[in-house]
């Protein structure tokens, strides 16, 4: 039997929209400063069980472990993230930047269950800001995303949600007033009060219904939050209104990785389905004590997801799927193929050509070019070559003219 691709992973045939995704996010990043950084796929698997927590999905159930069978004590795993991995670049390779800017894309590996929009390789553009304290950082990364969202790939109909998860003070008393709520109620759903004891806040990311419910009328932070935090937490909105930067504010946000601390958003659009976030991020200034480090080192960022931007356009815009135009060179008699070689060459200089060498006869030539819908076929038969010459069809209008060899650069020219 053909041996068959793993689940949840795919052949990419069409790199078209993704390097549209990557080169417009580029253009942007690289206008506010961002560097350019690439970090390798393999890691160690404490690297994020340390920062992303134990607890969570993406470390309890998800994690690729690669067999490493050299170097026993080690485990390796296929990075699942980027953030942790840049962060640990910063400690070890200490960059005179600071904050370090800097952004990365690839695969990333989490062995979920697939559906449309949910991969087990999947593809990521984050961007991290790497000992940055002021909250001005957090206007800057928000207002970067909305800007590739909105203006450079032309989303419109994106939300954008933030919230507040305080420091872990905050975090701390919140989570005791929160149990108290939940065992201190009646008819607790089984899977709040599962996560109740391992990984609170958690709870409301749950999506059955009557844990919603259940969670409609649950404490929220927001409101039990430090009078610093309120006024750092108040002071983002108000320059998020400043910009003219529509978001809402949704006290029931968390995100699935351990290590965020006070702002935290995410940018959905109702284009995806279930799967509906397509960039989410925030700060994690604690992140470092996590992996030994004794020091705070304020950061935050932000990892876009490329497949689901790429369905996003693939539908706001399905012309976006349509390859770049191009012309066809039809070559009908072998004896020409060194003629054939030094034309397409030329043509070459100014013109994508699709060489059609193996068709036998002008019918055939021609249907092969209008099924890929080239804007042009060259053609070289006998007549042709008798004269020095090559016809032109235009396959739009299916006018043809006939063209002298030494005239191809100006004709090929005169059809940018
Ligand atoms: P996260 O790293 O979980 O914060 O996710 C950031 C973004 O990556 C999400 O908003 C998605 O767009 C994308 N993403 C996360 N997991 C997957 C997946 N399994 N398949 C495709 N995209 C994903």
């Amino acid at each position: 039997m053909m041996i068959q691709k793993i689940r949840g992973t795919r052949d990419i045939l069409e790199m078209k929209i993704i390097n549209k995704i990557i080169n417009a996010t580029k253009k942007v990043l690289h206008s506010h400063c961002f560097n350019e950084i690439t970090l390798p796929i393999l890691e160690s698997a404490d690297l994020f069980k340390k920062t992303l927590g134990e607890t969570t999905d993406v470390i309890s159930k998800e994690l690729f472990l690669v067999k490493n069978t050299h170097e026993e004590n080690d485990q390796i795993c296929l990075r699942p993230e980027a953030t942790a991995s840049t962060f640990r670049s910063y400690i070890l390779n200490k960059p005179i930047q600071n904050p370090w800017k800097v952004f990365t894309y690839g695969p990333m590996f989490r062995y979920e269950r697939p559906q449309k929009g949910r991969y087990r390789e999947f593809y990521q553009l984050n961007i991290e800001l790497i000992n940055a304290k002021s909250c001005l950082y957090d206007i800057e990364l928000i207002s970067v995303l909305n800007k590739i969202f909105k203006n450079e790939l032309k989303i419109n109909d994106f939300q954008l949600e933030i919230n507040y998860l305080g420091e872990s003070h905050d975090r701390k008393a919140y989570k005791e007033i929160l149990k108290e709520f939940i065992f201190s109620s009646a008819n607790v759903p089984e899977k709040i009060v599962d996560l109740a004891s391992k990984n609170i806040l958690r709870i409301f990311d749950l999506k059955e219904e009557e844990c919603k419910k259940f969670l409609s009328c649950a404490p929220l932070l927001t409101d039990y939050l430090s009078t610093e935090s309120l006024e750092n937490w108040n002071t983002i909105k108000n320059m998020l209104d400043i910009l003219n930067i529509s978001y809402t504010s949704n006290p029931k946000l968390v995100r699935g990785l351990d290590y965020y601390n006070n702002t935290i958003f995410e940018f959905t659009s109702s284009h995806l389905g279930s799967q509906n976030a397509f960039c989410g991020g925030g700060r994690y200034d604690d992140i470092g004590y996590n992996m030994g480090i004794n020091e705070k080192i304020h950061s935050l960022g932000a990892a876009i997801g490329i497949d689901r931007i790429a369905l996003i356009l693939e539908q706001i815009n399905p012309a976006e799927l349509i390859t770049n135009k191009k012309y066809g060179f039809l070559v009908l008699n072998e004896e020409y193929n060194i003629e054939a070689l030094n034309l397409i060459s030329e043509l070459r200089n100014y013109l994508p050509i699709e060489l059609y060498a193996d068709k036998n006869s002008l019918k055939n030539g021609l249907k092969k070019a209008d099924s890929e819908k080239t804007a042009g076929v060259f053609i070289l038969g006998d007549n042709e070559y008798k004269e020095n010459k090559l016809m032109y069809k235009n396959m739009n209008s299916g006018e043809q003219n006939l063209i002298s060899f030494s005239e191809i650069n100006a004709f090929a020219k005169s059809l940018l």
